[in-house]
Formats: structure tokens, C-alpha cells, sequence
């Protein structure tokens, strides 16, 4: 659930069901939000029961023995498929955590408190707000995942030689995304299971298909004497030249950038639109990231956000027509009116399916937004992640 503006992977909730399961006596359905947990019956949750959830992709800390049980998930947290049922996330009583109060607030973002991080090392650097945190060289990353260096970089001391060796000097600046454009931000949704009183929305949707790769951000602003500047960000940090070291093998940001010759059409496009202070287009890099689910022969941009200065995002299929008038692709549009099923199971299967990108495989899950408002979220496929994480 995003709290203040940032992922929290674990939080205080409370249980709003609990559910039988088909055949089997000793376990059962919890309901937290939107999202479904097998408990077991032992553990004697009742609706109302003040919990701490934990959502898939987090990784609780092995030093702490209330997580004991979990050792043999490697403390991992993952959709998994049980009983024939999906169980996303883990909810543990509050009682379990004696240092927080009873009266404890729901929506208390208790991740770091509780240590807990993403299971996908990467993610961790890749969604901190701190765009300073020096990153490792390309070439050393391999070496920083040997076990023995995995466990001295839990030491100051050796970050600090590691990183004087192989890391870049702490990053200036100049490297933060840039906060200068009202309508620009770092891209996000949120999960429809952290949304769950959008069952039942009544506005048709704009449905496009959620790419799994890298976000990617371009802007270029107006400035003095006919001039412009032109940024290429990453999903926090600024790409200041295409030669600067990011998680992926090459920069993939600065290469689709030229792929698309992106610097000159917003160059024309303010040159057109004479009002504006800036434009800028963010999208999915997809290709040879994230360990290319769509099976890509080469490295593309499917863009999602058409910004302006001037009014801020344009609708989707608005977005899409310029784009594709610059010989650019838009994430596939999948419906312009989309009625929201009426239960959440029913919203999550109908995220299943297969990409239209490559339809010999899965799609990851589908972005909505309304067009008359800033409504946007996501739901992400249970099968893609059974497949994928
Ligand atoms: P987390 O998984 O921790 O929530 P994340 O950054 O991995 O964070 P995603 O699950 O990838 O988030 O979902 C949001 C991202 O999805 C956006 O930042 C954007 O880069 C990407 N994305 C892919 N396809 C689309 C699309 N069709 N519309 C909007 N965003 C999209
Ligand atoms: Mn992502």
C-alpha cells in the first residue's frame, strides 16, 4: 500500500472476512483490503481483528525469531497457490508485536520498524527515496552478490571500502529526479487490492496493458534564448549521459531515447506549443530488463503518460494518437470503456491473460484510469506472479 507517497510493504489492517476452504479443515481464507491470505484455523482470526499484513515481494528479517516460521520460504513472502486457492501476503496478529501500542493506528507503516525489505535486492536500491545511495559498477555487481560480501555489506565500515573501491562517488545532485515540473512524478500506481472500496466504480475506464520492464521518464524543458534542456530519468534517478551506470546492462534509458530520436520530437512539439514551459513523455522500457518476460528480440518504449505543462496528463487515447503520429508505440489500450467487474475476484481474473505485445506469453496485469479525473491503479495478474516471482 502506498503510504506517504512510498510503497509500505508492511502495515497495521484489520481482517473484514473470513472464509471457509473448499476441503480443507485446518486452514482458511482471510480477507485484508482486497487481498486474500490463508491462515490457519490455530491462529483463530476474527473479523475485525486488528492485524499486521505483510504484501507479497517483502522479505522478513531471518534475525528475528517471530519470523522463524517462515524459514523454509526463505522468509520470502510470494503469491503462492494453495488448496486450490491464491494466498497473497502474510497477516500475523498485532499482538505478536509487543512493542507497538494497542491502540496502534489502521494504515501504521510499520516496514522499517519491523526491518522489512523487498526480496528483490535490486528493488530495494531501485525504490529508496534516496537517489544519493551510492550504487555499485555495473561489472562489480556480480561480486557484491557473493555471499561473504552480501554479508559484510551489513557493516558500515566495509560499505565504505567496498564502495571507495568499486562505486560510484556519492552522487550528486544533479542525478535526483527533478522536481521542477508540477505534473511531472515519479511513476506509480497502486494495487486494486489496496483499493477495495473501488469495487462497485461506476465510471468506464481506460484499460491498457501493464508492460513488466523499466520506467522511463523524458522532458525537455524551454529556456532562455531559444534554448532547451532535456532530461532522461530512470524510475528515481537522472540519466545524465548515456554512458552512466544503471541496474541494467547497458543504459537502456539514453538508448531508446536515441532509438526514437525522443530529444527532437519534443523539441518540435514546443516549437509548436510556444506556451509551454515543458512536455514530457514517460513510459515502460521493456527488452532486455527485469529478465525479459515478453521475450523481446530488441529493446522498446511503450509509453503511458503524455504530459504537459500547461494541463498535465493527457487521456490515454489523446496520448496515443500523438505518439503513434510520431511513429512511437503506446501501451496497448485494451478497452476506452471499461466497466469494472463487481467483485475483486472477478477483477482478478479478468487480469489474467496474454500480452498483446507477445501474445505467447502472459501479461503482467492491466492499468486502469479514469479519464475525467486522476484515478489510475493497477491490477497485477496472481498467475503472473506465481509465474514470475
Ligand atoms: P511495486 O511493484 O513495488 O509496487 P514497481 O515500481 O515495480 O513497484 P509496478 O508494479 O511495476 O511498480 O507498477 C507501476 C509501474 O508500472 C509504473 O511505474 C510504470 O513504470 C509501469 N507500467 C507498465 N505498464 C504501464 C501502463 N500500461 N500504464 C502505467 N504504468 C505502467
Ligand atoms: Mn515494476
Amino acid at each position: 500500500m502506498i503510504i506517504n507517497n512510498k510503497r509500505a510493504l508492511a502495515y497495521i489492517t484489520t481482517i473484514k472476512g473470513i472464509y471457509p476452504i473448499e476441503g480443507y479443515d485446518r486452514v482458511e481464507h482471510a480477507e485484508v483490503l482486497g487481498w486474500r491470505v490463508i491462515v490457519s484455523k490455530n491462529d483463530n482470526f476474527k473479523v475485525g481483528d486488528k492485524c499486521v499484513y505483510f504484501e507479497v515481494d517483502s522479505l522478513c528479517p531471518a534475525s528475528d525469531e517471530r519470523f522463524a516460521f517462515l524459514e523454509k520460504r526463505h522468509y520470502k513472502i510470494k503469491t503462492i497457490k494453495m488448496c486450490g486457492v491464491y494466498s497473497q501476503g502474510l497477516v500475523m496478529p498485532v499482538s505478536a508485536f509487543k512493542e507497538f501500542p494497542e491502540d496502534i493506528p489502521e494504515n501504521t507503516d510499520v516496514t522499517d520498524i519491523l526491518g522489512i525489505k523487498y526480496y528483490v535486492e535490486e528493488d530495494n536500491v531501485r525504490k529508496s527515496d534516496t537517489p544519493a545511495t551510492p550504487t555499485v559498477k555495473a561489472k562489480y555487481k556480480k561480486l557484491a552478490k557473493k555471499p561473504i560480501i552480501k554479508k559484510l555489506m551489513k557493516y558500515k565500515w566495509f560499505r565504505k571500502v567496498f564502495y571507495a573501491f568499486f562505486g560510484q562517488k556519492k552522487q550528486k545532485n544533479a542525478k535526483a529526479f527533478p522536481t521542477n515540473f508540477p505534473y511531472v512524478h515519479k511513476t506509480d500506481e497502486e494495487r486494486i487490492e489496496n483499493l477495495p472500496h473501488l469495487v462497485g466504480y461506476e465510471n468506464p475506464l481506460i484499460a491498457t496493458e501493464k508492460l513488466d520492464g523499466t520506467s522511463c521518464t523524458y522532458i525537455l524543458e524551454r529556456k532562455k534564448h531559444g534554448k532547451f534542456e532535456f532530461y532522461v530519468t530512470s524510475r528515481n534517478v537522472r540519466q545524465l549521459t548515456p554512458e552512466q551506470d544503471c541496474y541494467h546492462e547497458s543504459n537502456i534509458y539514453w538508448e531508446l531515447a536515441n532509438k526514437y530520436k525522443i530529444e527532437d520530437k519534443l523539441k518540435k512539439y514546443l516549437e509548436d506549443n510556444p506556451d509551454l514551459e515543458y512536455v514530457c513523455i514517460q513510459g515502460e522500457g521493456v527488452g532486455n530488463v527485469q529478465g525479459n518476460p515478453l521475450k523481446l528480440k530488441e529493446n522498446d518504449l511503450y509509453v503511458f503518460n503524455f504530459i504537459r505543462s500547461d494541463i498535465g496528463r493527457l487521456d490515454s487515447v489523446k496520448g496515443k494518437n500523438i505518439i503513434n503520429a510520431w511513429d512511437m508505440k503506446w501501451v496497448p489500450i485494451l478497452d476506452t470503456k471499461y466497466m469494472l467487474p463487481k467483485t475483486m475476484e472477478e477483477i482478478k481474473v479478468a487480469s489474467d491473460g496474454k500480452s498483446v505485445v507477445n501474445p505467447n506469453v502472459m501479461r503482467e496485469g492491466i492499468v486502469f484510469r479514469d479519464p475525467t479525473n486522476d484515478l489510475s491503479f493497477k491490477s497485477v495478474s496472481r498467475d503472473y506472479m506465481l509465474k514470475h516471482s
